[in-house]
């Protein structure tokens, strides 16, 4: 059985890239009919923090993933403990007393030679003896793999494809910290081996820990899965997409208004490419079905916020039926400060409007005019509000309306009469409209508004501006 999993470490909000990492190994492990586990990497435990994990675990949610099973680090050091243990046992670790100053010196060292730097490997021909008195005295250890020198460890990255990396680049690593907890490259392989994951996916910054955590797999006997690397998400500017970028967070987009079939969706096109040429909208069961790890890219995605932007219109206009756009989007309604309590109303709103916003947030704006009768008037609309003709159209136009009904057609015709009545253009009837009826140059269809805005309101708002 396939069984892959997500690792975050929760020290920060969801990044868009550990996020599609998160999706695809999802998609793989649900496409074959396997487990998906999220495991929280909390062993650093003055970076990880409760309320980060709780994010992250919400987020991932409102992305729409499930778990099947969960496992934090932090809950699992004697695990860790036991397994370090018996690296030592098996000759594969042994300690290091060696002091931060000591590796700094090497370190400088190296640098000065312009090599790269690995430990000594001092501690590792201290005797049983020597290892024992200098436990005795109290001076403070960390525990070290022992690496292999001068070989070559191999994999077939099923994306990247053969990958052969020297242990001379690496050298002996720290696998227990000198305050006893574990490092990555240890507990990923020990947690990776007893929960049994077949296939580790997961960014393409983890070759380079790849090689040690194979070496520590065969020192315990554990089955090597197999690696699939993702390639990079840049932004577009070609520079590896970080906050420099703006928003890079799940969270972010959470809070503009995005939704989240449309951000899963989105994700998804950035590294892979589907097998159905052209098509870019998929349903999230759409995606496990046709999802397969040889169609992701080899060359790193570019993250457009525009096309992200496109796609949540896609959704917001033509995906969602009626009843989830309105679910959807009462928060952020809420938010802006309106009353929402009327459903019906909201449905006749959107049922309209729902082509004009792309974001919920921004529809929010855009959706004012529905929600309040006392708004400003914008600077621009108030320099338009010089020209004198505005008055006279809109007079005109409450005349009109006293005895006739008011909705999307009827507004068209009234319109027609009074260019042709005050000799005006077709575009100044619809601007002193506009102004009267939203305050705004721009904004939703005036059309629309009186079809869906009572009579009075409309009578109201025009009454007031003639005041
Ligand atoms: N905690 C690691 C990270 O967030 C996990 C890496 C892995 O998947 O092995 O990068």
């Amino acid at each position: 059985m396939v069984i892959t999993r997500f690792a975050p470490s929760p020290t920060g909000y969801l990044h868009l890239g550990n996020a599609r990492t998160a999706i695809f190994s999802y998609l793989f492990a649900r496409h074959h009919r396997g487990k998906f586990i999220l495991r929280i990497e909390d062993t650093d435990l003055e970076r990880s923090t409760k309320e980060f994990e709780a994010m992250l675990l919400e987020d991932l949610k409102w992305l729409g993933l499930d778990w099947d099973e969960f496992y934090r680090q932090s809950e699992r050091f004697d695990i860790y403990r036991e397994y370090a243990q018996r690296l030592i046992e098996l000759g594969h670790a042994y300690p290091c007393f060696c002091t931060p100053e000591e590796l700094s010196i090497e370190r400088q060292e190296a640098e000065k030679k312009g090599i790269p730097y690995r430990y000594s490997g001092k501690c590792r021909v201290l005797d049983k003896k020597q290892v024992e008195e200098l436990k005795e005295s109290g001076k403070s250890y960390t525990i070290r793999f022992k690496v292999p020198y001068g070989e070559y460890v191999v994999f077939e990255d099923l994306i990247k494809g053969h990958i052969a990396i020297n242990t001379d680049d690496f050298g002996d690593f720290v696998i227990i910290r000198s305050d006893g907890t574990p490092t990555y490259n240890f507990v990923v392989v020990i947690d990776d081996a007893l929960m049994g994951i077949t296939h580790v996916i997961r960014g393409e910054d983890h070759i380079p820990n790849t090689p040690k955590q194979i070496l520590i797999y065969r020192a315990l006997g554990f089955d090597v899965p197999k690696f699939a690397h993702l390639p990079v998400i840049l932004g577009e500017d070609r520079s590896k997409l970080s906050k420099r970028h703006g928003a890079v967070s799940v969270r972010n987009y959470r809070e503009e208004g995005y939704l989240p079939q449309a951000l899963f969706n989105y994700l998804c096109l950035l590294g892979w490419s589907s097998p159905q040429e052209g098509k870019e909208i998929y349903s999230k069961e759409e995606l496990i079905e046709i999802f397969d790890l040889k169609d992701i890219n080899t060359s790193p995605a570019v993250f457009s916020k525009e096309k992200l932007r496109w796609m949540n219109g896609v959704y917001i206009r033509e995906v969602l039926s009626l009843e989830e756009l309105i679910d959807g989007i009462t928060p952020f309604l809420k938010q802006a400060g309106y009353d929402v309590s009327d459903r019906d109303y909201l449905k006749r709103v959107l049922e309209k409007t729902r082509d004009s916003f792309e974001t919920f947030k921004e529809a929010g704006d855009r959706l004012k005019p529905f929600f309040v009768d006392d708004f400003d008037i914008s600077q621009d609309a108030w320099s338009e509000l010089e020209n004198a003709r505005v008055y006279d159209i809109l007079s005109v136009f409450l005349e009109k309306i006293k005895d006739r009904q008011l909705n999307a057609q009827s507004v068209k015709e009234m319109a027609r009469e009074i260019q042709k009545e005050l000799n005006v253009k077709a575009k100044d009837v619809w601007h002193s409209l506009r102004i009267a009826l939203t305050g705004e140059l721009e904004g939703v269809g005036v059309d629309i508004l009186c079809d869906i805005l009572p009579k009075e309101k409309i009578v109201l708002r025009v009454e007031r501006l003639l005041k």
